[in-house]
């Protein structure tokens, strides 16, 4: 039988093996390894919420109200105040009739496409969605299409293609997207998208998982970005372990769909409700993020990003801003150069990303002062990576 140590060496040759760092402090822009101080570009905890004392109140409080442990799946032992609450608020937030949470976004990806579509059914993504939706897709046992990122024409042969073969009157046609692209920042066009899926009788799943509290003059997301809401989007998906600071994940959809899910998803069926603390500050969280002050949040995130991607003479979509430097070497070498200068940022590889695309992944926070974004700059540009404007 073959070894994990055999397994683990042949990564290690292709410097594929990846290990674990210990954090010894909060996750904030300053983050302690070691006994030494990092600047950190590595989270996606774009609103700087993980740390906000707000909702580390409302955690407080949630302990304090609800206890410490959900008991059992919401099936089983009932919904818990705040959970009811929670999905009345984020289902009104994204304006669809209903919401459903789980315990990550993986598991909300995993339990809706495996629910909603079958043998009889056809899935259609864009190649570079998220693992979790690949993954989901391929549980449901639904014929997969896949289209190259972003590529309209493809993505409409696969739907007059699917249109031909699925029963309209009992099978289901998805196509599936992300709003923000979690490794290379880039946006999916939505309109489009949506145009395609309606002219073929198709479903949208869309996963805002990078920009539920970014985009969007509310911080809905992209489909506010783009004025697409009112049901439109039938399938809105997010999670509340990026922007929302907190972890979790939803899907926002029509009454019948969140009731069929209830029965079907089993992720949700089959796993332990979150602590009630985590969903009660969740409440809080969307109302922050709905506000004045999750607008002001915003305002200073994108700031930075510009700040950003104007030192590196690239324009940004998103709070990702990804430095492509091919292979796996250089990508981990950059990422060493780095954190030896102080700073940590992901090296990113294959299969994360396609091979050949290695990559430095640098997600920037409102959270960042200007200053820390300027040293960035300046380190990156003394080690030469990505050759930023001087
Ligand atoms: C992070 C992410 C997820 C998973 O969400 P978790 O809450 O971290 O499990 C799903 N989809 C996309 C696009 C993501 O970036």
């Amino acid at each position: 039988m073959r070894t994990p140590e055999d397994e683990l060496a042949d990564l290690e040759a292709k410097h594929l093996r990846r290990r674990l760092r210990r954090i010894d402090s909060p996750q904030q822009p300053v983050v302690s390894i070691e006994d030494r101080d990092y600047l950190n570009f590595s989270s996606n905890d774009y609103l700087g919420l993980a740390t906000d004392t707000r909702l580390k109140s409302a955690l407080i409080e949630g302990v304090e109200r609800f206890g410490a442990g959900a008991g059992a799946s919401r099936l089983v032992c009932g919904t818990l105040g705040p959970n009811a609450e929670l999905e009345e608020e984020l289902a009104a937030f994204k304006r669809t009739e209903a919401g459903l949470t789980f315990s990550s976004g993986y598991a909300t990806a995993m339990g809706t496409l495996a629910a909603l579509a079958g043998k009889e059914d056809v899935i259609i993504l864009d190649k570079w969605c998220h693992a979790s939706l690949i993954d989901g897709a391929r549980l449901s046992g639904a014929t997969l299409r896949i289209f190259p990122h972003n590529d309209l024409d493809k993505l409409e042969s696969h739907l007059a293609w699917a249109q031909a073969r699925v029963k309209p009157s009992t099978g289901r046609v998805l196509v599936v997207t992300e709003s923000i692209f979690s490794m290379d920042g880039d946006r999916a066009p939505l309109v489009e998208i949506v145009t395609l899926k309606e002219r073929y009788g198709a479903w949208l799943m869309l996963d805002e998982a990078h920009a539920f509290g970014v985009l969007g003059d509310s911080g809905r997301g992209l489909a506010e970005a783009c004025g697409i809401e009112d049901g439109r989007v039938d399938l809105q998906m997010g999670t509340l372990s990026k922007a929302a600071g907190l972890s979790g994940g939803y899907l926002c959809a029509s009454r019948a769909v969140i009731d069929l899910l209830i029965n079907r998803a089993r992720s949700f069926i089959y796993s332990t409700a979150p602590p009630p603390a985590i969903v009660f500050a969740a409440k809080a969280a969307v109302r922050l993020i709905a506000s004045e002050a999750g607008r002001e949040l915003r305002d200073r995130l994108w700031r930075n990003v510009g700040n950003f991607a104007e030192g590196l003479s690239m324009e940004a979509d998103s709070a990702i801003v990804p430095v492509i430097l091919g292979e796996n070497e250089a990508a981990l070498a950059a990422a060493e150069t780095l954190k030896e200068a102080g700073f940590l940022i992901p090296a990113i590889r294959y299969p994360t990303v396609p091979r050949g695309k290695a990559r430095l992944r640098v997600t920037i926070s409102s959270a960042h002062r200007e200053a820390q974004v300027d040293a960035l700059l300046a380190a990156m540009r003394d080690a030469g990576i990505g050759c930023p404007a001087s």
